[in-house]
């Protein structure tokens, strides 16, 4: 059996005194930068502290959601590609996993106290999975509701009726009795059918 790094052929690429010292170039190049990555900054869960793992494009590591996907495939499962070998047991693979997170999901809700289902559901209603311009909208939907409810709650002016709806009230109430009163006439008026 043929070790890996053994030279396919004399003279070749693979194993060759080039093809070294470019992979030790590379390695030497990541260990003096590697302490310069950014870090995860997601609380872990050993003792609260940073997690530190390198973090992906999004600030966290791969175990905090920074495979999380983000714009259109935001919080929804990424499928396999149907043309790919193995697709199939992949798929499936894929079910039993979301399968598991989902039943883990539901025994962390249900050992929530109040405060922290609320928390949990607030968090929901803001992050939606799926397309970035839904989300948006919603967003925007949501921010504008919060403005016009609080300029209700500050611009609501509590005077005293004014004279003019005293007048018009009083009217009102005028044309009501009269309306009651010509009522009660026709009742009294009125024969029936046995008349
Ligand atoms: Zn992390």
């Amino acid at each position: 059996m043929k070790r890996a790094g053994t030279p396919e052929r004399p003279g070749g690429w693979r194993g060759s005194a080039a093809q070294i010292a470019v992979g030790r170039a590379s390695i030497m190049r990541w260990n003096s930068i590697r302490h310069l990555q950014p870090r995860c900054g997601a609380a872990r869960k050993r003792d609260g502290e940073p997690c530190q793992n390198l973090a992906m494009g999004n600030g966290r590591c791969r175990c905090h959601g920074g495979r999380t996907p983000k714009g259109d495939g935001y919080h929804l499962p990424v499928w396999p590609d149907g043309k790919a070998p193995g697709a199939m047991t992949k798929l499936n693979k894929k079910l039993n996993a979301l399968d598991r997170a989902a039943a883990k999901r539901a025994k962390r809700i249900a050992a929530f106290t109040p405060e922290q289902r609320q928390r949990y559901d607030a968090w929901r209603r803001t992050h939606k999975p799926g397309p970035a311009a839904v989300r948006d909208r919603a967003k925007a939907e949501r921010q504008q509701a919060a403005s016009v409810r609080k300029m209700l709650s500050e611009s609501r002016p509590e005077t005293a009726p004014s004279d003019e709806q005293a007048e018009l009230e009083r009217l009102l109430a005028d044309r009501k009795a009269e309306l009651a009163r010509a009522i009660a006439k026709k009742q009294t008026n009125d024969p029936g059918a046995f008349g």
